[in-house]
């Protein structure tokens, strides 16, 4: 649906500035993300830290016309209009406020049912399950993946068109007061309340608080639907006099609307039956674990309050799908990065994955690829739809495109690029073009009667089972927390070394360069010339820079950290030799550490020496805490600090231009916010850590492997090597492809630690070998080729660090080369 922009200033109550027609279709609060200029309204949103006015200028040059501002950034002359004849301003108080009002307004066009889903886990699952189970029979309108922030929502209910029949989004806050902004967007009909954990507890005052907050959702809601035996849920909804129908469902209280008289986990799927007014039904999932069954539950809910027939839930559900949510960036062959989005196939999941595609092909080296399929279940005319399809494609910079189905085929002259059709999947991987695929970075897209996974089989490097999987979202919130405690000016150095702490630098600097990462710093000058090879154009610290690799990083333009005079003099000679100058360096000196720098004593002699060349320049000059993460040496830190001060203010005031002052590590910015000067350097928070109490912020990597075998051994048996894995009971043993040469340590063997699986303890048995481990699972459900989890999600990378008596950064570093890192994105 569009609007023209007369009607949006309206419904927005924004003055207006410029009166140029437009008509909006789409709207813009990421920048990066523009697909279609003409048609996009773009919302300045500001933060803290960030104002979104600064993409103005280079939107505008884009094509974008419309914009909504506040009216400070006007006020303070972040933008002068007169420099946009042709656009349009909307001026607002509040930008994100004016975004909520539109999808308020939008909203209010519409009077059908609405599903609002809230909780802790399982919005997703059950939002994509329940679009599954109704779709053959009505035009839905759904978030796309997870939208349902106080942004992601405004964005999704903008989505509903006159030709939907229901609606379902998903809603999620993270501090008291935003679900009350998010039930007025959304009003839902129909509400769910998934189940609650622990996310984002830190923000509330109690369980119990934060239970009552998501309930505000269902306020003006027709019925909700809810797990009864889930006490402080069901407490807390007799407590909110919500007048609302239940269908609370319960598997112990005949009394409650739905009674779940059984559960029977097969094999491979489950058995349910159940009572609804009065009467006896049962249906299978094709799933056994405990999240699937009780997101079954709650679909379950909701198709019999939307009165759909028994005979057709059961035969629904016996064929839903698992709901994959990642986008999943792998090595391929013949030197191809693949991304994978099984993710449903649709027009907006589209447009995320190309602009991921985009933003993730900086690398000019590598040929932007799509392979698309179909796009099936839009309620759309073809034309229309592959309209949209081939402006998308072209927008993102796609550079050949694969097109898999017959409907693709017959719109084929629409794109105007390297093209390939074909009638089937099949066809297609028996072709030369899926042969030739070389030097490219490559999206694949398809729905799921398609197949597309064996596409991924076929191209996807081959993988040893053991993965170290990164999540890059708990990255960015990680960077979002520690700038949350930054002033508005404090810059920040993102340490990359070590291969990203272990997490594989490339691509972790390519998230942190989307996220404006100020700086980023390696140990080495190789590290930092394969970051550029990559496509990183981030300025880049080289924090010990060897005397034999100058000539690398004048070529690559990596600073060099400087801390005696023995390599500033080869750094200046050299420069001297290839004709360089005012060549960007970073000055340590030595406050306590004792590890690298130049005595304090030595400014003034190594001031007069920068001064008498033109070289090198001084662009920061900075040092090192010994002891920021432990109040014991609290006194010591700050005379560090001292030293710091009185030395770098010295070094500052011999020069004219501006030299940047940087002490503080992870732990410095947590615990010395006067620390800050005009740099941080952020490292081991960043991948998870808390280095003050060890607990976990978001975590990033989870080391992953799967079960190979599975044997059974009478309790006179021993496992493993030397004998050393004694038995004292009959036991299943099982087999991991994991051992101390992938960096999972020798000494937790023999009882001394455990791995996870399905969220339960297996001991090692025995010693550790090189490639392979045995841990015991006498004690649970498990079977050959289930997930098993070294350490992360489940089992904090700290817990593993304090058994074997040292720290998490040498516990993430020591997983070797040959684990193959998977990145993704929620
Ligand atoms: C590694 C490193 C950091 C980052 O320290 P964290 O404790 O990981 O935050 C900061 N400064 C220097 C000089 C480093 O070598």
């Amino acid at each position: 649906m569009s609007y023209t922009i007369e009607e949006i200033a309206d419904s927005i109550n924004a003055g207006r500035i410029g009166s140029n027609d437009a008509t909006i279709d789409w709207l813009l609060t990421d920048s990066r993300s523009l697909a279609f200029p003409e048609e996009t309204l773009f919302f300045a949103l500001s933060s803290k830290r960030n104002n979104g006015a600064k993409y103005i200028a280079d939107l505008y040059t884009r094509g974008v016309r419309n914009f909504v501002v506040d009216k400070p950034t006007l006020k303070n002359k972040d933008i002068d209009t007169a420099d946009y004849p042709l656009g349009n301003f909307l001026v607002v108080p509040d930008v994100l406020k004016a975004l909520q009002k539109l999808a308020d307004c939008h909203r209010s066009q519409f009077d059908i049912p609405v599903i609002g889903i809230t909780g802790s886990n399982g919005k997703t699952v059950v939002k994509e399950w329940l679009h599954q189970l109704l779709s053959p029979d009505k035009n839905i309108v759904r978030s796309p993946r997870s939208y349902n922030s106080q942004i992601g929502v405004p964005l999704s209910v903008w989505q509903m068109n006159k030709d939907n029949e229901l609606a379902i989004f998903e809603a999620g806050i993270s501090e008291v007061g935003e679900m009350r902004l998010l039930q007025k967007i959304i009003r839902p009909t129909i509400g769910i309340f998934t189940s609650l954990g622990g996310a984002h507890q830190e923000n509330f005052f109690s369980m119990q608080e934060k239970c009552m907050e998501k309930l505000t959702l269902f306020k003006d809601c027709e019925v909700i639907i809810y797990n009864a035996d889930d006490e402080l849920i069901s407490n807390c909804v007799s407590k909110s006099l919500i007048s609302a129908r239940e269908i609370a469902w319960s598997k112990v209280d005949k009394e409650r609307p739905l009674f779940i008289n059984s559960i029977t986990k097969e094999k491979d799927y489950t058995q349910i039956t159940y009572t609804y007014l009065g009467m006896l039904n049962s249906f299978r999932i094709p799933f056994v674990d405990d999240a699937s069954i009780e997101n079954s539950l709650n679909c379950l809910g909701a198709c019999l309050y939307l009165m759909m027939p028994s005979e057709k839930i059961s035969a629904r559900m016996a064929h839903l799908d698992p709901i994959a949510m990642r986008l999943e960036v792998k090595e391929g062959k013949n030197n191809c990065v693949i991304i994978n989005d099984s993710y449903n196939s649709d027009l907006v999941s589209l447009d995320i994955a190309l602009d991921f595609l985009y933003r993730r092909s900086q690398d000019k080296m590598l040929k932007r690829t799509l392979i698309l399929s179909d796009i099936l279940e839009t309620g759309q005319s073809t034309t229309n739809l592959y309209r949209r399809v081939s402006q998308m494609v072209h927008s993102r910079g796609i550079e050949k495109i694969i097109g898999i189905g017959n409907d693709l085929a017959s719109v084929a002259s629409r794109f105007h690029i390297e093209k390939y059709f074909f009638a089937d999947t099949t066809s297609f991987l028996k072709s030369d073009v899926c042969r030739d695929l070389k030097n490219e970075i490559i999206l694949i897209k398809g729905a799921r009667s398609f197949e597309f996974e064996r596409i991924s089989e076929e191209l996807v490097a081959k993988v040893h089972e053991t993965i170290l999987d990164i999540n890059l979202n708990a990255l960015v919130d990680n960077l979002n927390f520690f700038r949350s405690k930054l002033n508005s000016k404090t810059k920040t150095i993102c340490m990359v070394k070590a291969s990203a702490y272990g997490a594989g630098s490339e691509q972790i600097a390519k998230t942190l360069q989307e996220h404006r990462a100020d700086y980023l710093a390696v140990a080495v000058a190789d590290e930092g010339s394969e970051l550029r090879k990559a496509g990183i154009t981030s300025s880049i610290i080289i924090m010990n820079p060897e005397l034999t690799a100058f000539k690398t990083m004048f070529a690559y333009k990596l600073e060099p950290e400087i801390y005696n005079f023995h390599i500033l003099e080869s750094l200046i000679r050299e420069a001297e030799r290839e004709g360089v100058t005012n060549f960007p360096i970073h000055i340590k000196i030595d406050t306590g550490m004792h590890r690298l720098g130049f005595n304090p004593d030595e400014l003034p002699l190594l001031i007069k020496r920068l001064k008498e060349q033109t070289a090198v320049i001084p662009r920061s000059i900075f040092s090192h805490l010994a002891g920021s993460d432990s109040a014991e040496f609290d006194d010591y830190t700050r005379s560090q600090i001292a030293v710091f001060e009185k030395a770098s203010t010295e070094f500052q005031e011999a020069f004219s231009h501006r030299v940047l002052r940087h002490i503080s590590n992870s732990a410095g910015i947590l615990r010395f916010p006067e620390a800050q000067f005009d740099m941080v350097r952020l490292g081991i928070g960043l991948y998870g850590v808390n280095p003050v109490d060890n607990s976990i912020l978001q975590n990033v990597s989870t080391l992953k492997t799967t079960i190979l075998q599975i044997r059974n051994l009478a309790a006179s048996e021993t496992v493993g090597y030397s004998r050393n894995g004694k038995l004292t009971r009959d036991s299943r043993i099982a087999a991991l492809p994991i051992g101390y040469a992938d960096g999972l340590n020798r000494k937790l063997g023999n009882g001394n630690f455990y791995c996870l699986i399905n969220g339960q303890k297996a001991p090692y048995v025995g010693n550790i070998c090189m490639d392979v481990c045995m841990v015991d699972v006498t004690d649970i459900d498990c079977r050959e080729g289930d997930q098993v989890i070294i350490f992360g999600d489940g089992l904090p990378i700290t817990t593993i660090a304090n058994k074997l008596e040292t720290i998490s950064y040498e516990v993430l570093t020591a997983v070797s080369s040959r684990v193959k890192r998977i990145y993704f994105q929620d």
